[in-house]
C-alpha cells in the first residue's frame, strides 16, 4: 500500500492557542460535498494568482501550535500516532493547495453551507483517533494517478506549478480526492486541535442527549410513576435512572446530582422521585433555552423603530477595507435580514472618529472567532476568501455572537469512545449551523435585549 510521503517539513502550522469554548468556530462535520459534475478537463489558467486564499474550513489550523500540541499529547499517551496524524495534516494541506491552483474552476473551492452534513444529536459526528488512521488508510490507497506526482510536492512547489506543468486532471477525480482528503484533513486537525482542552470539555455537564432523552419520555414516565407507587417498581428505577443521567445538565458540579440521588433513595418516597425528576427536567429546560438566548447585551448595538413599525438594529463597524465592508455587508444582507420586521444595518466607521465599533483582525491562517460572546473583537482568517458562500455564513454567525447570542452546537469529550463528540441542536439555526438561518427567536431575542428607544417629541 502506497503512502504519502512525509518529507517536507510542514510550512502550513496550526492554530490552536486561539481555541475558546465559548467561540470556537469552524465548519464543522465533513468538508463540502462534492456536487455532481459532467467529467470534464481542468487546467489551470495561465492567469491565475499563485497565492490564492486558503480554503476556509481548514485554514484554523494554520497557525503555529499544533505541533506542539501533538507532541505533548503524543508523550501524555493521548495519542497513538502522532506521526501518523501528523502525515494527514500535511497531506491535507497539500490537497488545500492543489485546491487553491485549481481556482479557475470556482466550485472547487465554494461550497455551498446548505449542502453540508449536518449532524444532529441522535446522528453526531465523532473525532475518534482510530477513526481518523482507518480513514486514512483506506484512503491513501485511491490516489488518482493523475495527482500522484502532485502530492508528493511540497505545498510552496504545488504553489508555484505553472499552467503547463499542472496535470490535467479530470474534474470529477481531482474533486473527489481532495473532498476526501480534506475532510480526513479537517477531522484529523479537529481532534488535534481539541486535545489541550479535552479536560474542560467532560460529556457529562455538555452533553444534552440524555436529557432530551428524559424530556422525550416524560410523559409516560410520569403516568408509570403515578401507577406504580412502589420506589423500588420497574417504572420508578428507570425513572430514577434516565433522570440521574441527565441530571448534570444545568448543575454547576456534578456533585449536586450524586447528593440529590443520595438523599431520594433514603426517603424512598415515590413523591420525591417524581419531583425530582420534575426539577431535573426544568433545571435542564432553563440550561437548553439559554442556548438560543443572547447571553450578554452588547452596548454599543442601538434599536430603532422605523415608521412603517419594524425594527431597526444598528450594528457600527470599523471601516477595515472595501473588500471586507462588501464582504461584512452582504452577509448580514443575506443571513440577518431575512424577516421582514427586522432589519439590521451595518455602519462602517473610520475608528479614529468612532472608537465604540466592532473591529476585524485578519491572520493568516487564523481560526475564525469573536472575542466574546457579545464582544466587539472579531478575528478572521487573512488567507481566506470572505465571499465564498461558507465563509458568509461563518461571518453571519460572528456576527450573531456580537449581538449577544451564543452557540447552539454541542461538543464534548467522551471518554467511552474515547473522542469528541459535536451535533448541533437545530440545523436550520444560524448560531447552531452554518447551514441555518435567522429565525423567530432571534428576533424576539433581539428585540428584547435592545429595546427600541421611543420617539420623542418635544
Ligand atoms: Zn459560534
Amino acid at each position: 500500500m502506497r503512502r504519502f510521503t512525509f518529507h517536507h517539513t510542514l510550512s502550513i502550522a496550526l492554530g490552536l492557542t486561539l481555541l475558546g469554548l465559548s467561540s470556537l468556530e469552524f465548519v464543522v462535520g465533513c468538508g463540502p460535498t462534492a456536487p455532481d459534475v459532467a467529467e470534464a478537463v481542468v487546467s489551470v489558467s495561465l492567469t491565475a494568482p499563485l497565492h490564492t486564499p486558503h480554503l476556509s474550513e481548514i485554514s484554523y489550523l494554520s497557525s503555529a501550535s499544533a505541533f506542539p500540541v501533538l507532541n505533548s499529547a503524543a508523550r501524555e499517551g493521548t495519542v497513538s500516532k502522532p506521526k501518523i496524524l501528523a502525515e494527514i495534516v500535511e497531506t491535507g494541506s497539500r490537497c488545500l493547495a492543489i485546491s487553491n491552483r485549481l481556482t479557475t474552476d470556482k466550485q472547487m473551492t465554494d461550497s455551498d453551507p446548505a449542502t453540508f452534513h449536518d449532524f444532529t444529536p441522535e446522528n453526531p459526528r465523532f473525532f475518534v483517533e482510530a477513526d481518523i488512521l482507518q480513514r486514512f488508510q483506506l484512503n491513501s490507497k485511491a490516489v488518482p494517478t493523475e495527482l500522484n506526482a502532485i502530492m508528493a510536492l511540497s505545498i510552496p512547489e504545488i504553489e508555484k506549478l505553472t499552467s503547463q506543468q499542472f496535470v490535467k486532471i479530470p474534474t470529477k477525480t481531482a474533486k473527489e480526492f481532495l473532498t476526501q482528503c480534506k475532510a480526513i484533513y479537517s477531522e484529523a486537525s479537529r481532534f488535534i486541535s481539541n486535545l489541550p482542552i479535552k479536560a474542560a470539555m467532560g460529556a457529562a455537564t455538555r452533553d444534552i442527549r440524555p436529557w432530551l432523552k428524559l424530556r422525550a419520555e416524560q410523559q409516560h414516565l410520569f403516568s408509570d410513576l403515578i401507577n406504580q407507587i412502589a420506589f423500588d417498581s420497574p417504572a420508578a428505577i428507570h425513572a430514577r435512572e434516565l433522570a440521574f443521567d441527565a441530571c448534570s445538565l444545568g448543575v454547576t458540579t456534578e456533585h449536586v446530582c450524586d447528593l440529590e440521588i443520595q438523599q431520594l433513595i433514603e426517603n424512598q418516597s415515590i413523591e420525591g422521585l417524581v419531583n425530582w425528576v420534575h426539577t431535573v427536567l426544568l433545571r435542564g429546560e432553563k440550561k437548553y433555552q439559554s442556548l438560543f438566548q443572547i447571553s450578554v447585551k452588547n452596548p454599543i448595538i442601538a434599536a430603532a423603530i422605523n415608521a412603517d413599525n419594524t425594527t431597526l438594529l444598528t450594528i457600527p463597524f470599523a471601516d477595515v477595507s472595501e473588500t471586507l465592508t462588501n464582504s461584512v455587508s452582504r452577509s448580514i444582507a443575506t443571513y440577518w435580514n431575512k424577516l421582514e420586521t427586522l432589519t439590521v444595518n451595518p455602519l462602517f466607521y473610520d475608528t479614529f472618529k468612532q472608537s465604540a465599533v466592532i473591529n476585524f483582525t485578519s491572520i493568516p491562517g487564523a481560526l475564525t472567532k469573536t472575542s466574546a460572546i457579545g464582544g466587539n473583537q472579531i478575528t478572521l482568517d487573512k488567507n481566506a476568501d470572505h465571499s465564498l458562500k461558507i465563509n458568509q455564513a461563518t461571518l453571519a454567525h460572528e456576527i450573531g455572537h456580537t449581538m449577544g447570542f451564543v452557540d447552539c452546537y454541542v461538543e464534548f469529550w467522551d471518554s467511552t469512545l474515547p473522542g469528541f463528540v459535536y451535533y448541533n441542536l437545530d440545523q436550520t439555526n444560524l448560531m447552531c449551523s452554518l447551514s441555518g438561518h435567522i429565525q423567530e427567536i432571534h428576533k424576539r431575542a433581539l428585540t428584547q435585549t435592545y429595546p427600541a428607544k421611543p420617539i420623542s417629541f418635544w
